[in-house]
């Protein structure tokens, strides 16, 4: 049995940890101060290739195991990550970078996905549907769509996965699953958690490698009836493209660039507060992070010195040091591309109130100061692209209407948040918002019983909730002509 304590650094396939056919390894960083963490197996087609042979090779009996024994096996895989959570969290904060908390936190929401999903799973429900011909009866029953290959990133390198592992499983359908070049330690231990649970080999494998190649193998397989991908708008649009060959089933959770909407009768201090809070947690790398913020402009001046003092007082660090709230961005060229949005807002007028820049309390480690700037409008570059950065951009507005008009004016539509006690803007506000989940007081909307997902260019399909379960699922009408 694998144990958690010495992390693995190989891939899992059919049932056995292995290292890459020629021996290539990857080096892991940490963020925090530049070092190696570990040298991870890294592979590529010939991988890819063997994991959805065994993939494909363990599905029918997958399939014909109850939704009740692969409970057990999802059970039990959430209350060893449970158990391990500690270990589990560590390795995270070091090859991603966020706080130790916020990984912690992470770790048990992966635990409460997978158990979910255990319960979930047995009620993938058909339906008896009433004939209009009485020498006919109607039924549906639901299938497991077969072997399926999930894609995810580096930003939540063991919930996003798990959104897509847990149900896939839980319904029979068999898994190969790829992370991210820059955090495969944490999902190896993900793996090694679905292991000592006791699944089967070849039910869920875990191949690091080549991300073309990895998708080249998925999308020329017959097998691969099903992708599941979590990452960019771009890469989203590439693999719909390329699904049309074989019609594979997508599910893509995309970019976004999520407003946050506050109104005059909110409470300053607090919204303030919970707005800094949501924007900095993961450094702003979340893809349902507030990226816009529209102030009623009755408010924005005690607003705006709020925010600034409470990003101000925000502790950045190495994320495993007590009391640290901001750790490192994940990597070098995150830290380039935010310098060249403050830059750009800079240059067209904006005003950074703090930070705007690279860190020099640091020697080492990809460290950005919290940044907040005003002064924004619609023609700089952090107001169309997907910032992805620790960037506050402060606007103002006077009315609802317009309000809603510039939240709505990007081709995202992930997240939105809204801050008010009135009943009448609240409602108004969630039914004219184009976003998949609307946060009204809540800076942190995502829970494994609720649907999550984008409208627009931010995806197709909901992962989580009941709705989680529907993507893994072909429906099958069967209907009975009865003897006259
Ligand atoms: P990305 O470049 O699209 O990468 C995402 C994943 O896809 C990584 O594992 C990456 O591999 C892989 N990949 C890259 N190119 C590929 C290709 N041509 N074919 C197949 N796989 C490919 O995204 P990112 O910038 O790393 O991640 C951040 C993005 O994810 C943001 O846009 C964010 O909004 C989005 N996101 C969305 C959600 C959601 O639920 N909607 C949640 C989190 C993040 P490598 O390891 O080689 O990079």
């Amino acid at each position: 049995m694998a144990t958690t304590a010495d992390p693995s650094t190989r891939m899992y396939i059919d049932g056995q940890w292995v290292d890459a056919a020629g021996g290539k390894t990857l080096a892991v960083i940490n963020p925090a101060d530049e070092s190696t963490l570990a040298e991870v197996a890294f592979g590529g087609r010939a991988e890819a290739d063997r994991a959805i042979e065994a993939a494909a090779r363990a599905f029918p009996a997958w399939k014909a195991t109850s939704a009740y024994d692969r409970a057990k096996v999802l059970k039990r895989t959430a209350d060893l990550i449970r158990e391990r959570a500690d270990v589990i969290a560590r390795t995270m904060t070091r090859e991603q970078g966020k706080p130790l908390p916020e990984a912690r936190g992470e770790t048990l929401a992966t635990a409460d996905t997978f158990e979910w999903f255990a319960e979930e799973g047995k009620r993938a429900y058909g339906r008896t549907i009433p004939p209009s011909n009485l020498a006919k009866r109607h039924h549906t029953v639901r299938h497991p769509v077969g072997v399926v290959g999930t894609i995810t990133p580096w930003n939540f390198p063991a919930a996003l996965a798990s959104r897509k592992i847990a149900p896939a499983l839980a319904v029979g359908c068999t898994v190969v699953s790829r992370p991210a070049d820059q955090t495969p330690l944490t999902l190896i231990q993900i793996f090694q958690a679905l292991a000592d649970a006791g699944l089967p080999p070849g039910v869920a494998n875990l191949v690091i490698g080549d991300a073309v190649e990895f998708a080249d193998a998925l999308f020329a397989h017959p097998a691969v009836r099903k992708i599941s991908f979590t990452g960019s708008t771009r890469v989203g649009k590439e693999l719909i493209r390329r699904s049309a060959d074989q019609v594979k089933r997508l599910s893509l959770e995309l970019g976004g660039h999520a407003p946050l909407i506050v109104f005059p009768d909110a409470d300053v201090q607090q919204v303030a507060q919970a707005a800094v809070l949501g924007k900095f947690r993961n450094n702003g790398q979340v893809c349902i992070a507030p990226s816009r913020f529209y102030i009623h402009e009755s408010i924005s001046k005690d607003f705006t010195e709020a925010a600034v003092e409470a990003t101000r007082k925000l502790k950045m660090g190495n994320g495993l040091d007590e009391g640290v709230q901001v750790g490192p961005m994940f990597a070098e060229p995150a830290l380039g591309k935010t310098r060249e949005l403050v830059e750009d807002a800079r240059s067209k007028g904006a005003k950074v109130l703090t930070g705007g820049s690279r860190s020099v309390r640091f020697e080492k480690g990809y460290f950005f100061e919290p940044t907040v700037i005003r002064e924004v409008d619609g023609a700089m570059r952090i107001m169309t692209e997907e910032p992805f950065a620790p960037v506050m951009p402060l606007l103002d507005f006077s009315r609802l209407d317009d309000v809603i008009a510039a939240a709505n004016a990007t081709p995202y539509g992930l997240a939105a948040y809204v801050f008010t006690n009135d009943l009448t803007v609240a409602t108004r506000m969630a039914e004219g918002l184009e976003a998949g989940i609307i946060g009204i007081n809540d800076p942190v909307p995502a829970t494994p019983q609720c649907p999550f997902g984008g409208m627009k260019e931010s995806g197709l399909g909901r992962e989580l909730g009941i709705e989680g379960l529907d993507a893994y699922l072909e429906t099958k009408y069967v209907s009975i002509g009865l003897r006259a």
